[in-house]
């Protein structure tokens, strides 16, 4: 069974995600990790990440792996390195090349096949897996969103506030929401959740119930 677990960053994705698949007893799949890997690849051969021939040429001989929660990246353990903010803004500017979405699309549906998994990203529900037997959208109020971004990543040592990453996000928000392929947004029978008010705990809760219903 496939449950997707989308929408932007900072409502909570990656936390209710891990703790859904573990109530579940099923995997999961964050493909944000795979976006940031590409473009940490990117941005250690000097590409210009909005120029589109020179993403596709990353691509090229590229594997990303992720074994047990962390990140490889041709082999490298990547995994701390992805996070970095730049990375962030790297990885939505490389999501918007068709050949890249493609690429790790056919890499999430192979990874996916046969498996319950938890898959979260911006497209898992509308695009990688249109027909998963269960869709979930978080949103956030956006001030809510970048306390929980600059929480996080101050705990990992990245030093930023609020204010640094609603920025941050507004820009991601807008570039993931705009591009033309696979444009972040909620499928048609997803059930939208807003988590601003919401502990991630009944979060869980809920989309555990509804699995399970
Ligand atoms: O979820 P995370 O913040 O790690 O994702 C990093 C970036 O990767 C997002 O801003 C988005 O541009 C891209 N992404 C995507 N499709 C996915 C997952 C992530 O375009 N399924």
């Amino acid at each position: 069974m496939i449950v997707t677990i989308d929408g932007p960053s900072g409502v909570g994705k990656s936390t209710v995600t891990k703790l859904l698949a573990a109530r579940l007893g099923f995997e999961h799949l964050d493909t944000g990790a795979m976006y940031r890997a590409v473009a940490l690849a990117g941005l250690r051969a000097g590409a210009d990440l909005t120029d589109r021939a020179a993403v596709e040429a990353v691509l090229g001989g590229l594997e990303v792996l992720l074994p047990a929660g962390r990140v490889l990246l041709n082999g490298d353990d990547v995994t701390a390195a992805v996070r970095a903010p730049e990375v962030s803004q790297g990885a939505s500017k490389v999501a918007a090349v068709p050949a890249v979405r493609r690429f790790l699309a056919a890499q999430q549906r192979a990874t996916a096949a046969g498996r319950d998994m938890v898959c979260e990203g911006r497209d898992q529900g509308t695009f990688v897996f249109p027909c998963a037997e269960h869709k979930f959208y978080l949103v956030a109020d956006p001030l809510v969103r970048a306390e929980r971004r600059a929480a996080e990543l101050s705990a990992k040592g990245h030093h930023t506030t609020a204010a640094a990453q609603m920025r941050e996000q507004e820009e991601r928000d807008r570039r993931d929401a705009e591009r033309d392929t696979a444009p972040m947004h909620p499928a048609r029978d997803a059930l939208v959740i807003d988590t601003s008010l919401r502990a991630l705990d009944a979060v869980v809760a809920l989309l555990e119930s509804v699995v399970r219903r």
